[in-house]
C-alpha cells in the first residue's frame, strides 16, 4: 500500500503542509506545443486549445506591478506559441527577477519564430530547457524524431548570444530519466552532460537540473500499461526523505493555469487540483493577494512523492544540493 503523503509530511514537520512566502509565480500559458512528448505532465501537443488570453495575462501584469521582484517561470506547453506571448513578456521582464522561460529549443525553427533568441537575449530571459540526455538515441525516444539535433543547432545559436558563459544570460538544462527510476546525483550528471555536449557539439551551458518523472500524464499512462505505476509510486515512497521534504516548492511557488485559476505547482494543475478558499472555492488571480499571508493548507497526493524521493525534485532541480 502507497502511504499517505499528507501524514509524512506531517511527521517530518507539521509546518511544511503550509504555504510560506512567494518568491516565484510560474504561469503556464497554455497547452499548445509544437511536440508531443512521452513523459509530458501536461500531454501538450499542436492540437492544445487551452490558451491563456490577452484579458487573463492584463490581470497577472497587474498583480507583479504590485508584487516587483518575484521570481517570473514561464511555462506550458510550449509558451512561445501563445499567440500573445511577446506583450505578455515585455509587459512583466521589468517586474520580474529572474525571468525564465521553460522553451523547448526547437520551437526557434518554427515559421515566424526565429526573432526569439536574440529578443530573449535582449529582454535578458533565463532560458530553461529539458534535454533528457547528451545522446541522440535517447533525446529522440522521449522528444520525437530529429529533436536532438534541432536543440543542439538552437543551443549554439543561444551560445552565440553569449548564453550559457560564465558572464552571459543564464542558459539551463533539465533531465529527466528516460523510464521508471531515480535520477542519479545532480552534480555529478551536469559533469558529465557539460563534458560529453562541449566534446561532441561545442555547447555550452550553465547548470543541469536533475527532475524526478512526476506520476501523472502520459508518463502515468506508459507506467500502467506497462503494469508499473503501484512499483514506481511505492519505490517514490519507500526513498522519501526528509531533508528533501523540507525544501518542497510549493511552500514558495504558486501556479497559474491559463484561466487565471491558482494552484500549488504545475503537478496539482495538471491534476486538477487547485487551491481553494475555507468555504471550498476554487481562488484566482484576483485573490492571490489575500491568501498571501494566511498560510494556507497546500493540496497533496500520491504524486507528490516525486518530490521528496531521494534527492528530491522541483522546477529548479534536486532539493538537496
Ligand atoms: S514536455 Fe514540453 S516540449 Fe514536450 S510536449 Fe510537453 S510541453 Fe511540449
Ligand atoms: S507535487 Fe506539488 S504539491 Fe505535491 S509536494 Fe510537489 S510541489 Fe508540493
Amino acid at each position: 500500500m502507497i502511504p499517505d503523503f499528507k501524514k509524512e509530511l506531517e511527521s517530518t514537520n507539521s509546518q511544511l503542509l503550509r504555504f510560506n512566502r512567494l518568491e516565484t509565480l510560474q504561469i503556464n500559458l497554455g497547452n499548445r506545443c509544437n511536440q508531443s512528448c512521452a513523459h509530458c505532465h501536461v500531454q501538450a501537443g499542436p492540437q492544445g486549445q487551452r490558451i491563456m488570453s490577452k484579458s487573463v495575462m492584463e490581470k497577472i501584469i497587474n498583480f507583479l506591478q504590485n508584487h516587483p521582484g518575484l521570481c517570473i517561470d514561464l511555462t506550458g506547453g510550449c509558451p512561445e506559441l501563445n499567440p500573445d506571448f511577446k506583450f505578455f513578456v515585455e509587459n512583466v521582464h521589468e517586474f520580474a527577477s529572474p525571468l525564465m522561460v521553460r522553451t523547448n529549443l526547437t520551437v526557434f525553427f518554427e515559421p515566424g519564430l526565429e526573432w526569439i533568441p536574440r529578443w530573449y537575449q535582449e529582454h535578458k530571459v533565463v532560458v530553461i530547457s529539458s534535454l533528457p540526455c547528451y545522446t541522440p538515441v535517447n533525446v529522440d525516444k522521449q522528444r520525437g524524431e530529429g529533436v536532438f539535433e534541432k536543440s543542439v543547432k538552437a543551443l549554439k545559436m543561444l551560445n552565440k548570444l553569449s548564453y550559457g558563459s560564465d558572464n552571459g544570460p543564464k542558459l539551463n538544462l533539465v533531465y529527466n530519466p528516460g523510464g521508471d527510476f531515480l535520477p542519479g546525483p545532480q552534480e555529478q550528471l551536469e559533469a558529465d552532460y557539460k563534458r560529453e555536449l562541449n566534446n561532441k557539439y561545442g555547447v555550452m551551458f550553465n547548470n543541469l537540473f536533475t527532475i524526478i518523472n512526476a506520476p501523472i500524464g502520459r508518463f502515468r499512462q506508459h507506467l500502467e500499461a506497462n503494469g508499473r505505476l503501484k512499483q514506481y509510486l511505492q519505490m517514490l515512497a519507500e526513498n522519501f526523505n526528509t531533508k528533501a521534504a523540507e525544501n518542497i516548492m510549493c511552500r514558495n511557488l504558486v501556479s497559474i493555469d491559463y484561466r487565471g485559476m491558482l494552484y500549488n505547482c504545475d503537478f496539482n494543475q495538471a491534476l486538477g487540483l487547485p487551491i481553494i478558499d475555507a468555504a471550498g472555492n476554487n481562488l484566482s488571480i484576483e485573490q492571490l493577494d489575500d491568501i498571501l499571508t494566511e498560510g494556507i493548507e497546500i493540496i497533496t497526493g500520491e504524486h507528490c512523492f516525486c518530490c521528496t524521493a531521494g534527492a528530491g525534485s522541483s522546477c529548479t532541480g534536486s532539493l538537496i544540493k
